[in-house]
């Protein structure tokens, strides 16, 4: 979460009382004179440091649930900066009314907080030990999920926490804390259910001691005489780096056995997330091709196309079972559609990103048959459009920032995809979008920016770029284009792109009617771009613009775009309202 103080020029960050006296005292001591600077005790709070007759004050502002700020006592605002521009109307209880702004010095910036990057380690941290991940997979997480994450770490975060044992007594607690080493700050976090309270049971020279966590009326907890926190979890971690009155600070968790599993909708709550051959067990049996004993084809049909059909199925891993969609060739196939499948399985087999559908193998038997995750929410652009009630513009920018994600990935690996569409984003489930489809994928030589088709197949037109339809030349700048067209598919509920309004000549008529591809290439041509869906937000539609740049070289790039759709997503699931957390539209748009 952004600092929302960081633009005011009266800002001083992380600085302590005594610091803030000082640049008071050299900005001559006026009635009124003020500054701001961050509060090292609570999260998102401020305090305000003023003059008046000479003498100090310090105000703490606190940033309460609803995302409001206030001083004690006083009316909240929806901002550090509004919050000022009132006191400096009315005193409204201060000592006097705020004046003249103290600014930092020239070359003077906001100092960073500890909890600034406290912050970001814990989203790590927690992220981490949550879902046992590490490495791309871990980076992944944390980008894609970071405003979630820190709502989670901000209200919850220490039900998952492994130094977490909830309801135990004081007896099993001292049991768990001396099996095993008893290294000194060897600490766990109890729940006392009698009267909704916590305790944090400690080992120091083979001893275990036991403080009570106190629950003030505001919410906040601190161990007796100590520093309040907003959360548990920050009392953990500030006590890991200061004892404040513990007989020694905390170091190592004494593990909770039982560890309660949550279900939440997160990507990394899913089996999907990481590959299955993650496992090192697992990746020992990785091959190309699979055993066709230990498949299990359902019945049921998930999806069809030219080449065949998709079935539900389950294949038998060493270790585990997984769910996976087989693309069933047509029994009499011939050389060249098999050829195809394989030239997609070999495309696939090179991939390994959460926000990609990944192949498990190929298995030769009745037919060729590709066997790969499942992503059981089905396409998109089918997806939207029946609950188009039900989902929020924000959840669709999750889902398209996911998107932007798989693809930065296969443009890091120089690879193009060539049928990005919403018909070819598969959802694992509401919150959780991978990229599929890799049947005209192409993989770049190393020294390739793009790869020229030699004559022109069954292409998706209304999803190409103007080089690809002109030149035959597709590269990941191409893929951005279709990626462009694929967000208007997504914030128009699944409508089909590309359609106009017929002129009412015949009373009977459709009101739109689809563009042929040549029509499709003469509108754009002309400099024309689709208009923006109704419910799309500016700052969406001016990225789809963008991915509409007629000239590949001045198009952004996959690295670009993830950017934009990323620092926008936070921006909007930062706000409580729009929290993607908080349920459908319909409550949405309750008073
Ligand atoms: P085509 O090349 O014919 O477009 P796709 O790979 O897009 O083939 O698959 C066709 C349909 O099969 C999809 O629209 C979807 O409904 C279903 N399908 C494909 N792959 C999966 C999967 N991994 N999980 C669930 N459904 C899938
Ligand atoms: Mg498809």
């Amino acid at each position: 979460m952004p600092d929302a103080a960081a633009h005011l020029p009266f800002y001083y960050g992380s600085i302590a009382r005594s610091e803030a006296e000082e640049h008071l005292k050299l900005a001559g001591m006026a009635d009124g004179l003020f500054l701001l600077r961050q509060c090292l005790r609570s999260l998102g709070g401020y305090v305000l440091s003023m003059v008046c007759d000479l003498q100090f004050y310090h105000y703490p502002i606190e940033r309460q649930l609803n995302g409001t700020y206030a001083i004690l006592g006083g009316k909240a605002h929806c901002g550090p900066e509004e919050l000022c521009e009132f006191y400096s109307k009315d005193a409204d209880g201060l000592c006097c009314p705020l004046r003249k702004p103290c600014n930092r010095p020239s070359g003077v910036e906001p100092q960073p907080g500890v909890f600034d990057s406290m912050r970001d380690n814990m989203v790590r941290e927690y992220v981490r030990q949550t879902w046992k991940l590490e490495g791309d997979a871990l980076e992944q997480a944390i980008i894609s999920q970071a405003p979630q994450v820190e709502k989670l770490v901000a209200t919850t975060a220490h039900e998952r926490m492994s130094w977490y044992h909830g309801n135990i007594s004081r007896e099993e607690a001292e049991r768990r804390l001396y099996s095993g080493a008893q290294p000194d700050g060897k600490f766990l976090l109890r729940e006392k259910k009698e009267n909704r309270s916590y305790a944090l049971s400690l080992v120091y020279g083979k001893t275990v001691y036991h403080y009570r966590v106190d629950h003030d009326k505001s919410g906040k907890y601190s161990i007796p005489e100590g520093t309040k926190f907003d959360t548990l979890w920050q009392l953990v971690e500030y006590l890991k780096l200061k004892p404040d009155g513990l007989i020694f600070y905390l170091r190592e968790a004494c593990p909770n056995p039982n560890m309660p599993g949550k279900s939440r909708l997160l990507p990394m709550d899913t089996s999907v997330y990481e590959s299955p051959y993650s496992d090192p067990e697992e990746l020992k049996d990785k091959k190309l091709f699979l055993k066709r004993d230990h498949l299990m084809i359902d019945e049921v049909e998930l999806g069809a196309g030219n080449f065949g059909c998709v079935k539900k199925g389950v294949y038998k891993m060493r270790k585990k079972q997984i769910d996976v969609a087989i693309k069933v060739l047509k029994s009499n196939n011939e050389k060249t559609v098999k050829d195809e499948m394989m030239k997609e399985a070999q495309i696939m087999h090179q991939l390994d990103n959460p926000y990609i559908v990944r192949m498990i193998g190929v298995c030769e038997a009745e037919s060729l048959m590709l066997v790969m995750e499942m992503a059981s929410g089905g396409p998109l652009n089918r997806f939207l459009a029946s609950k188009k009630d039900e989902i929020t513009t924000s959840n669709i920018v999750e889902l398209m920032h996911q998107v932007s994600m798989g693809m930065k990935y296969l443009e890091e690996k120089n690879f193009v995809h060539r049928d990005l569409a919403a018909r070819n984003v598969l959802l694992v489930n509401q919150h959780y979008a991978k990229i599929s489809d890799f049947g005209l994928s192409k993989a770049l030589g190393a020294d390739d920016s793009y790869y020229k088709a030699r004559t022109a197949g069954k292409w998706p037109l209304k999803w190409y770029a103007p080089e690809c339809i002109l030149f035959h030349k597709f590269s990941s700048k191409s893929d951005v284009w279709s990626y462009g067209v694929t967000m208007w598919e997504a914030f128009s509920f699944g409508q089909k792109p590309y359609k106009v309004r017929q002129k009412p000549y015949k009373v009977r008529q459709e009101p739109y009617k689809k563009m042929k591809g040549p029509e499709v290439i003469s509108f754009i041509e002309q400099g024309k771009r689709m208009d923006c869906p109704q419910e799309c937000p500016a700052e969406m539609y001016a990225l789809m613009q963008q991915c509409w740049t007629y000239r590949w070289e001045e198009r952004p790039g996959f690295v670009a775009v993830e950017n934009i759709i990323r620092s926008y997503y936070y921006s909007i699931a930062a706000k409580p309202e729009n929290g993607p957390d908080t349920g459908d539209k319909a409550k949405a748009a309750l008073p």
